[in-house]
């Protein structure tokens, strides 16, 4: 079994998949298992609830249509086992809906079905990475900034502290959850208003405009909160943070 590369880690990550079609369920299991973890498959939700009975997996792969139980109500089940557990959904595709409900309920990301395998295996390392932080791995520079995703605090380049809201770290955690993928602004407003909710359709926009002038070196020409024209905003590490 090879390990999880770079994370100086002896025993392989757990991953639990719920899929009812068998071929899908094997497919992904089979993939994820020459990857080198640890894998255990279901076909409904009652196998995922009896192995958390016994142990939490590191990642659950949820799929979103299954019969007599949807993903969400599993994965809000999953959540309520505890925040180290990476929650994904699978969904058919374009299913958009299922993205938000997704978040909703807890989880972390969401795949749609048909997914290339490579990109698959990027995002559940992404969400591992996320929910199993590696020594140090908490904190990403954004602009001239970092962020301590622990300690829910921004620094600048001094180590100066610098104010945040509660909102603004919300943003700026999925920001930096999702590196380099436009984020749609209803999306980030659907993930991000828990805490502060506004009617106010530009909310999105302000709170990046208040944070580029955060973590900017030129606010009026941010690099690191990219405007992407007609969806929103993409988040770019800078150059040798990845
Ligand atoms: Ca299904």
């Amino acid at each position: 079994m090879v390990g999880f590369e770079g994370w100086g880690m002896s025993s392989s990550l757990h991953i639990a998949i719920v899929e009812d079609e068998t071929f899908q369920r094997r497919l992904l299991s089979d993939f994820l298992a020459d990857q080198g973890f640890r894998v255990s498959d279901f076909g409904g939700g009652a196998g995922l609830r009896a192995l958390l009975e016994r142990e939490l997996p590191d990642l659950v792969l949820l799929d979103v249509r299954l019969p007599g139980e949807d993903g969400f109500s599993l994965a809000r089940h999953v959540r309520g086992r505890g925040p180290q557990v990476g929650i994904m959904m699978v969904s058919a595709a374009g299913e958009i809906v299922d993205r938000v409900q997704g978040l909703e309920s807890g989880a972390d990301d969401y795949v749609a079905k048909p997914f290339v395998a490579r990109e698959l295996l990027a995002r559940v390392r992404s969400v591992l990475r996320r929910v199993r932080p590696p020594a140090g791995a908490a904190r990403v520079r954004m602009g001239r900034c970092l962020l301590d995703l622990e300690q829910r605090e921004l620094r600048d380049a001094g180590g100066a502290p610098q104010k945040l809201s509660a909102s603004e770290f919300d943003l700026l955690r999925i920001f930096a959850a999702h590196p380099h993928r436009p984020l749609e602004r209803d999306w980030l407003m659907q993930v991000t208003s828990q805490r502060e909710r506004s009617a106010f359709d530009r909310a999105i926009d302000l709170r990046v405009t208040r944070l580029r002038r955060k973590i900017e070196h030129n606010p009026a020409s941010p690099l690191a909160i990219r405007t992407v024209r007609g969806v929103g905003y993409m988040f770019v590490p800078e150059p040798g943070e990845e």
